[in-house]
Parts: structure tokens; C-alpha cells; sequence
């Protein structure tokens, strides 16, 4: 659902990520763990056609990314996209917070809004938080809710940039078995990107560690752990955050 091949990253007219290729097959969860700078986020980037490749290809969805703004909208209507910090409107409730991207891209009258909202509060476990705003919710009830927001347009991929940040470990565990979850269950591809290693690997069917400006493991999360790649146990011993 997901194919990249031969892909050069640049920021700032300097190259992040180079010789980046990569096959995400429908249905997985993906973890992109590596440490900060890597060049994770630009990798994500790249996805949702933010940054444009300096070189190589790019395809989501069986297509390259597309350069007209109205395309690059519509398959930004299929990625949800769930960034660290939730981005959640303080002053709108959960419900209405989910119901944005529903009032924002479709002409959906108000009742079945209504409802499609319920839905995606109920898929996150939260229909009784409904009408509570952000500041009343625990940070791990609050993630939840950007996640249902996330989900609210049905996307069938979904990109988490940092899912887990300043959530404490249960919290953490509710997050990332929600992420496998709604993955099986709605018949969505995941890509997870983390620093939360031991949280995030036992959900994953395939991890990939950026570092160096490329990719130096792609594999199972059991293949990961027994890499011998100097790089790769550097990373798993001194995780940060
Ligand atoms: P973190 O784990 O801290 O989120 P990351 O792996 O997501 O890090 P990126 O945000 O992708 O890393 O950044 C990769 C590199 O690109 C860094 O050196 C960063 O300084 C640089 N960079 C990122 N965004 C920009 C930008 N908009 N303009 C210039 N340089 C950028
Ligand atoms: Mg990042």
C-alpha cells in the first residue's frame, strides 16, 4: 500500500535520507524506530506528499504522489494522520473535536455526522467521554480522542508520529494494542513511528531502524532484537525519551 524505491530525502537543501526503500503490504503495522534526527518525521512527510522526493519514487495507495493540490487533498483524505501532541481544539468537546474532519470534507447532514461520531468514540472505547473537553480527559483518554479523530474520514492507512509521547506505561499499553486493534478490525495498514521500542515491537508485524541517513534494519521485531548490527543494538540499549 505503501512502496518506495531508490527515495532521497532532503530538508533545507541538505539530504536526511538517501537509498530509502520500502514495501508496506496492507494490513501490516509498521514500527519506524531510530534516534531522534534520523529522519523519521521526513520519511512520513514524504507519504502524505508534504515534502516532494529529490529523487526516486514514491507511491501510496498503488500511486505516485501526486502534484496537483486537489489530488495531494484527496489522498490526504486517506491517511489519518495522528501527530505527537494531539492537536485537540480546547475549546470544542471530544465529540465535536472527532466531528471536524466530517464537517470540514463532507456534506454529510448533521444526524449521521452525529453518528459517525459516536462510532469512532466507541471504536477508542471513549462514547462516555463524549462531551467532555480536552482539559477534563487524562492524556491517554486525549490521545485516544485525536486517534478517533484520525480515523473519522475511515482512512485506510494511518500514520502515528510519536504516539506513546508523555504517556505513562499503561496508559502507553492502551494506546499501542488500540493501534493493532483498529488495524485488524477496520482492515487498515499502520505505520508507527517511535523512540518507545518495548511498547511499540510486541504490536508490529516489521520494523525498520532509521540511522546514518538510511535505513540500516528492515525485519521482524524478534529479527530486530537479535541484530548483530552494531547501530541497531546501540539503539535498543540507549533509548532515549
Ligand atoms: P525526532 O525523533 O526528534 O522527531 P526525526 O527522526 O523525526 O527526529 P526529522 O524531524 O525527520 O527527524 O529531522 C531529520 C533532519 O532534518 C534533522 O536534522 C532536522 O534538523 C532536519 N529537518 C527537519 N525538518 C526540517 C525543516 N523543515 N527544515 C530544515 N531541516 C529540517
Ligand atoms: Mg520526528
Amino acid at each position: 500500500i505503501v512502496h518506495l524505491r531508490d527515495v532521497r530525502l532532503e530538508r533545507g537543501g541538505r539530504t536526511v535520507l538517501r537509498d530509502i526503500s520500502l514495501d508496506v503490504p496492507k494490513g501490516q503495522v509498521i514500527a519506524v524506530l531510530g534516534p531522534s534526527g534520523s529522519g523519521k518525521s521526513t520519511l512520513l512527510a514524504a507519504l502524505t506528499g508534504e515534502l516532494e522526493a529529490a529523487a526516486g519514487t514514491v507511491e501510496v495507495f498503488g500511486r505516485p504522489i501526486p502534484r496537483r493540490n486537489r489530488d495531494l487533498l484527496e489522498l490526504r483524505k486517506g491517511i489519518g494522520v495522528l501527530l505527537q501532541g494531539n492537536g485537540l481544539l480546547t475549546d470544542l468537546t471530544a465529540a465535536e473535536n472527532v466531528g471536524l474532519p466530517l464537517r470540514a470534507h463532507t456534506r454529510l447532514p448533521r444526524p449521521v455526522i452525529d453518528r459517525l461520531v459516536r462510532m469512532k468514540l466507541h471504536a477508542v472505547g471513549l462514547r462516555a467521554a463524549a462531551d467532555a473537553f480536552p482539559r477534563e480527559l487524562s492524556g491517554g483518554m486525549a490521545r485516544r480522542v485525536a486517534l478517533a479523530r484520525a480515523l473519522a474520514l475511515d482512512p485506510p492507512l494511518m500514520i502515528y508520529d510519536e504516539p506513546l509521547t508523555g504517556l505513562d506505561p499503561i496508559a502507553s499499553g492502551v494506546v499501542m494494542a488500540l493501534v493493532r486493534r483498529l488495524n485488524d478490525t477496520l482492515g487498515l495498514t499502520s505505520i508507527v513511528v517511535t523512540h518507545h521500542v518495548h511498547e511499540t515491537l510486541p504490536v508490529a508485524d516489521h520494523a525498520i531502524v532509521i540511522a546514518n541517513g538510511g535505513i540500516v534494519f528492515s525485519g521482524s521485531p524478534d529479527a530486530l532484537s537479535a541484530s548483530p548490527d552494531p547501530l541497531v543494538q546501540q539503539f535498543l540499549k540507549g533509548e532515549p525519551d
